[in-house]
């Protein structure tokens, strides 16, 4: 059941119900008009992924600044999008069960509708749920680009995917995916460059492959916030997929030549115990701020370190002669992973300096089907 939301605007920032998903709005819109003239400057497109914001409204804002559309991950957060205006979704992930391609097939009735395959069997399923519906989905071959994730190997099996695709009356050819999540967080640019290069390498075969063949490449499309200069400066990639840019965190900031972005997404916690000098607990636990790619960080306070995540603790160690901290004192904390941690929160509170200005559901929370 959607909570209550923890704020109303105009509410100053440090009272606001704890835990919150604060989103800082001066850098989060400089991360859209950022990332908005660097593809404009490479002359690529913009089709950020949802996974992240699972925002309708976030979706626009990004459209508004020439996004031509967006990523998701899975089928519900496709019907949040569309439900909510988004003209325009790839499913950037491998769609196989019937009754998830028919939910698909329905919602390509209000939106145009893409998604991946890298099995002969997921191309004829989703021929088969867009006949069932009356409409043509878009399918795109997922190359595995270096990754080892999904993703048909380059050479003869991607080659009669696309033909497999291209045959159907009932499916649209949409081009390739070559999207290398490894790349992302390797913490070297050199050790970026080399995975995208290898990656840019094999999605040039596979476009020249088809070329042979009589098919043209449409869209080919990958990259993360981590690369994503790498693959917009390639001269293969058309599209690009890159999500956490909208709010960064701990974990991308831990990248060399990290990515240009501000951080705009805290869980802001309220200080709940003090048992012990040196020591606090705060209200938000693994349950408030996803801990697979590390700790949170304390925003703004060198001097205090969260140490370990229970459900719903959070302990913080303070350094010796650190500004001591008081009982319902409110914290920023700067989250390892952005994307697992909006899924825990039901509504972003939207802050400018220090106020809060809007609050938008997360509206494709928990949408894992
Ligand atoms: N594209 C695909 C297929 C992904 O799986 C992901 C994230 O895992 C992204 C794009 C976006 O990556 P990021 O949020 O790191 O920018
Ligand atoms: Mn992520």
């Amino acid at each position: 059941m959607l909570q209550q939301p923890p704020a109303q605007p105009g509410m100053r920032e440090d009272a606001v119900d704890t835990p919150a998903l604060i989103v800082d709005l001066d850098a989060f819109e400089a991360n859209l008009d950022h990332m908005a003239g660097l593809v404009a400057a490479a002359g690529v497109r913009l089709r950020p992924h949802a996974k992240t914001h699972k925002s309708p409204v976030v979706a626009h804002l990004q459209a508004a600044r020439g996004a031509v559309g967006q990523c998701v991950q899975k089928v519900g957060e496709a019907e949040v999008l569309a439900w909510g205006g988004v003209p325009d979704i790839l499913v950037s992930n491998e769609v196989v069960d019937p009754a998830k391609l028919a939910r698909l097939a329905a919602l390509a009735r209000i939106a145009r509708i893409g998604l991946c395959a890298d099995d002969p069997r997921g191309v004829d399923a989703a021929a088969a749920a867009a006949a069932d519906a009356g409409v043509r989905l878009r399918v795109l071959v997922e190359i595995d680009a270096g990754g080892g994730r999904c993703g048909a190997a380059p050479g003869p099996d991607a080659t009669a995917l696309a033909r497999r695709i291209a045959a159907s009356p009932h499916l649209i050819f949409g081009g390739i995916q070559a999207y290398h999540g490894l790349a992302q967080h390797l913490r070297t640019p050199e050790e970026r460059a080399a995975a995208v290069g290898a990656a840019v390498e094999r999605a040039g075969s596979v476009v020249e492959d088809l070329r042979r063949h009589g098919l043209a490449c449409e869209v080919v499309t990958g990259a993360g916030t981590g690369s994503f200069a790498l693959e917009a400066a390639s001269g293969v990639f058309t599209e690009l997929q890159a999500g956490s840019y909208v709010f960064m965190d701990a974990d991308y900031a831990r990248n060399q030549a990290p990515p240009p972005f501000r951080q705009a997404l805290f869980v802001l916690a309220g200080v709940m115990s003090a048992p012990r000098p040196g020591t606090a607990v705060v209200d938000a636990g693994h349950k408030a701020v996803a801990i697979d790619s590390g700790l949170p960080l304390v925003s703004g306070r060198q001097d205090v370190r969260y140490v370990a995540a229970s459900d719903e603790h959070g302990q913080l160690a303070l350094d010796p002669g650190a500004e001591p901290l008081a009982l319902g004192q409110r914290l920023r904390l700067v989250p390892g992973h952005c994307d697992p941690t909006v899924d825990r929160h039901d509504w972003y509170v939207g802050v400018r300096r220090g106020r809060v200005e809007r609050l938008w559901p997360v509206a494709a929370r928990g949408a894992m089907a």
